[in-house]
């Protein structure tokens, strides 16, 4: 995995405006940010989606990304907090090394993250949440 870049600034070979870090997890800012203090929550190791987390990392990266957000109230007193995972190219991953996005939002900044569709009807919405249901 010596390509990978979030991989690179765990090991300190690339630089890091580091906020926090335990054992396992380190959180730094994006280095281009939706808003200022736009951070990144990593798991230290490398897995390359969602998909590959173990599920044990997860209550550490939840804890993680509760002291970002709070912080983030604090110090550019964010109004609002989007926790954000892009998984796989088409939803826009760039760095394959899992990360959330915790981006501080305000009233009115423009941003309007999810245009949505609608469903034909209320039957077409319930078959399918049979079907996704059915192959969990
Ligand atoms: P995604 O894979 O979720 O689309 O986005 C990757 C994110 O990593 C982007 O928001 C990008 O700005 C950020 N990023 C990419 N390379 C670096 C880097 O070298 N340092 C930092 N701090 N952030 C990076
Ligand atoms: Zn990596």
């Amino acid at each position: 995995m010596e390509e990978c870049i979030f991989c690179k600034i765990v090991k300190g070979e690339i630089p890091c405006a580091k906020i926090y870090e335990t054992q396992n997890i380190l959180a730094f800012l994006d280095i281009a940010p939706i808003h200022k203090g736009h951070t990144l929550v990593i798991p230290k190791e490398h897995f390359p989606t969602l998909l590959d987390l173990p599920a044990e990392l997860g209550q550490e990266l939840l804890e993680t990304m509760q002291k970002v957000a709070k912080a983030l109230q604090v110090t550019v007193k964010a109004e609002g907090i989007n926790i954000g995972m892009n998984n796989f190219k088409p939803a826009g991953q760039i760095v394959f090394h899992a990360h959330f996005h915790v981006i501080p939002r305000y009233a009115n900044d423009g941003l309007k993250l999810w245009p949505q569709k609608s469903y034909e009807n209320n039957e077409e919405m319930l078959d399918l949440a049979q079907q996704i249901s059915a192959s969990i």
